[in-house]
């Protein structure tokens, strides 16, 4: 069983995995270690990852990019409809509140949630992983923005679930890296920690974490992002610069057409990474529409002065960090550098100046993720064994409870979990009642949460509760915050007080229990103890009680029926690939044997059977063009069968003639 991270990026994904003598980044089937994060829609097939990016630009109406930012939204979400929209090509649409894509597939118009259409992402990667590592593909760690709140962390393990993994952590990505960098690391301090801030620009979101070494351990200490702040922002200055410099320029206007557009995209993505390492960089893209060549030129100089605003946004989290943290620039021993976009020198300098010190970049900037989702996984999987590090990871979102007032209490919130509260951790909450109740989570600061998103978490109704001895029972209810930074009620169960009354003993600490109690005078308090008992209360479980929860996770059976349509669209996408190939085998032996039969076959043709043979071939090459272009497997193999009736005799009477020219060889060289 392999033992799998997966950074999930907005652009592309890295899967890596933890080997007896090291982690890995595996390679995808065409030798890439990144796999673009796209799922594409064809007549007969799904295509995923590399196959879905050949074909981004011919058939982006069927294309689904940003899987991250739409995963586990719904389809009003002021961020979707403000800000996705712009960068994902195929019409979204709302299924009962739910973010939809509604695509062509096998011909028909199908509609698929956020949660399916990663769930086939998932698969991929699982494939991937399963075809590098020769080996099943199950247990994993999936990176995460460390800014998903519990409907998206829910929607990640929903996918997962339907595409047959078994998450044993949703890590912060930012952690990941922190994990990463620490284990190897055996240098850390016995006391005194190591500061390092971990700064991570990608394609779409900007992470800044501070996380505190020591021997064996690390502990985030905060943590601040820009979820809008990446690559893509760049891409779209450049678009929106060179769509209204072609505007005037060639008089078209590339933002009306869905293609061209994706090509500008491409383009000045294109220059974006030249200009990180030249002063200049060319724009040329051939027949962009309406059978227009368009070439334009950008300076460095001009990048920076154009992307003056965004560059200038870098500040605020590295700031935001620091405070949070309690530190100040002078306590911060180490930046760390990763992502793709911290290749942009001004964005780089902005930080370094910020700091006033080097930068380091360690790590290899766009594997660092993976590989510490890797490491997570070998910590947590029972079939590895890892050195001891210990991962302290914090929340980003306060969460509350509220509920119903009682004439007893008049408090009806609390927060439970404060920013920067420790994962995993469990609270206890204290409640009388005489009735079942229900205690609502939310996010106690909706303004910090990805705009859009309800702050509503779930409902937790506590059932059976009825009053003890006429009075109302004390309940207590265990809420937790798991290793995926999920909200659940654990357990919830009443207590009683009950008073015992308890021998005490002749130790030294029941000698002094007895003199705390008034047994001073006493020469010999010990002695005199173990004929004394005393009454002490103590508060005793007694029996759970059921818990409702009501989250945003799908239902079970949900789950397990859209993980029997995955398994049917991977089977489905088996069979045309395999159909393919019988007939592709079929082509081959047609081209290959009439080729043959007036060369090396000549002499094992039976000659009463050439005519017909040569006959058949040529028939069957007609019927592949023609009705037999698009038939089954079967029909395909059937079809290769009857030719084999008369071609395999003969291709099997000149194997053996060989066979036995070759002995003969062998023979006489060694004599
Ligand atoms: P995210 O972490 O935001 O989900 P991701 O993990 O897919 O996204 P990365 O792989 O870290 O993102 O970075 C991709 C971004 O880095 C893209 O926007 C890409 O254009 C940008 N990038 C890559 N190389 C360079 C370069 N040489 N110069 C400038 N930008 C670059
Ligand atoms: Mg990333």
């Amino acid at each position: 069983m392999s033992v799998v991270g997966i950074d999930f990026g907005n652009l592309q994904s890295v899967i890596a995995v933890a080997r007896n003598r090291g982690i890995d980044v595996i390679c995808n089937e065409v030798s890439n270690r990144f796999t673009p994060s796209l799922v594409s829609f064809g007549p007969k097939q799904r295509y995923l990852g590399e196959t879905a990016k050949t074909q981004e630009i011919s058939n982006f109406k069927n294309t689904i990019s940003s899987l991250k930012r739409i995963v586990g939204r719904t389809f009003a979400d002021k961020e979707i409809q403000e800000i996705e929209k712009q960068y994902l090509t195929a019409p979204l649409i709302d299924v009962n509140g739910q973010l939809s894509v509604k695509v062509n597939y096998q011909g028909q118009e199908t509609t698929f949630t956020t949660v399916q259409v990663f769930a086939m992402y998932l698969t991929k990667m699982r494939e991937i992983a399963a075809s590098e590592t020769k080996a099943p593909v199950s247990d994993c760690v999936i990176a995460i923005p460390t800014w998903f709140t519990d409907v998206q962390r829910r929607a990640v393990l929903d996918a997962a679930e339907i595409a047959g993994l078994n998450v044993l952590r949703l890590i912060n990505d930012s952690t990941a890296v922190a994990l990463g960098y620490g284990i190897t690391k055996t240098d850390l301090p016995e006391e005194k920690p190591r500061n390092i801030c971990f700064v991570d620009i990608g394609h779409s979101s900007y992470t800044v974490s501070i996380v505190s070494y020591i021997k064996g351990q690390l502990t985030v200490k905060s943590r601040a992002f820009d979820k809008h702040f990446g690559g893509r922002d760049f891409d779209r200055m450049l678009v929106d610069h060179f769509a209204a410099e072609f505007k005037t320029k060639y008089g078209i206007d590339v933002k009306s057409n869905g293609k061209a557009l994706i090509r500008l995209m491409a383009g000045c993505e294109k220059l974006k990474k030249i200009l990180s390492a030249n002063s200049q960089a060319p724009l040329n893209i051939e027949s962009i529409m309406e059978d227009r060549d368009v070439a334009s030129t950008m300076k460095r100089t001009e990048f920076e002065e154009l992307a003056q605003d965004l560059i200038g946004r870098v500040e605020a989290p590295l700031k935001q960090a620091l405070e949070d943290a309690g530190m100040t620039i002078a306590d911060i021993d180490a930046v760390e550098m990763v992502g793709g976009s911290i290749r942009i020198p001004a964005l780089k300098e902005r930080i370094q100046a910020y700091f006033g010190k080097e930068l380091s970049s360690t790590l290899n900037q766009d594997e660092a993720v993976a590989r510490g989702a890797a490491l997570q996984c070998a910590i947590l999987s029972p079939s590895f064994k890892v050195r001891e590090f210990a991962v302290h990871d914090i929340t980003d979102y306060p969460v509350k409870m509220t509920w119903q007032p009682t004439p007893e209490e008049e408090e009806t919130e609390l927060v439970v979990f404060n920013k920067n509260n420790s994962i995993p951790s469990t609270k206890i909450l204290t409640f009388y009642r005489s009735e079942p109740f229900d205690l609502e989570a939310q996010y106690a600061e909706p303004e910090s949460i990805p705009a859009g998103i309800n702050p509503w978490i779930a409902r937790f109704s506590i059932k059976n509760v009825a009053p003890v001895n006429g009075e109302p029972a004390c309940i207590k209810v265990k809420a937790r915050i798991n290793i995926h930074g999920v909200l659940s009620v654990e357990s919830a169960y009443v207590v009683e007080e009950v008073v015992k009354e308890e021998p005490i003993e002749s130790s030294k600490e029941g000698a002094d229990a007895a003199s705390a109690e008034g047994a001073e005078g006493n020469e010999d308090a010990a002695t005199a103890a173990t004929s004394q008992t005393r009454k002490t209360k103590k508060l005793v479980k007694k029996g759970d009680l059921p818990v409702v929860s009501a989250t945003s996770s799908l239902d079970r059976s949900v789950v397990a029926e859209l993980k029997e349509k995955e398994n049917e669209m991977v089977a489905s996408d088996k069979l045309v690939v395999d159909t393919e190939m019988a007939k592709n085998m079929l082509e081959e032996y047609i081209y290959d044997t009439r080729s043959k039969v007036d060369g090396i076959y000549k002499e094992f043709v039976i000659p009463a059977d050439k005519e017909k043979f040569v006959q058949d071939l040529n028939n069957a090459e007609n019927w592949l063009y023609d009705e037999g272009d698009e038939t089954t497997k079967s029909v395909y193999a059937a079809k290769l069968a009857e030719l084999h009736v008369v071609g395999k005799p003969v291709v099997e009477r000149y194997r053996e003639v060989e066979a036995r020219a070759d002995a003969a060889r062998e023979l006489r060289e060694s004599i």
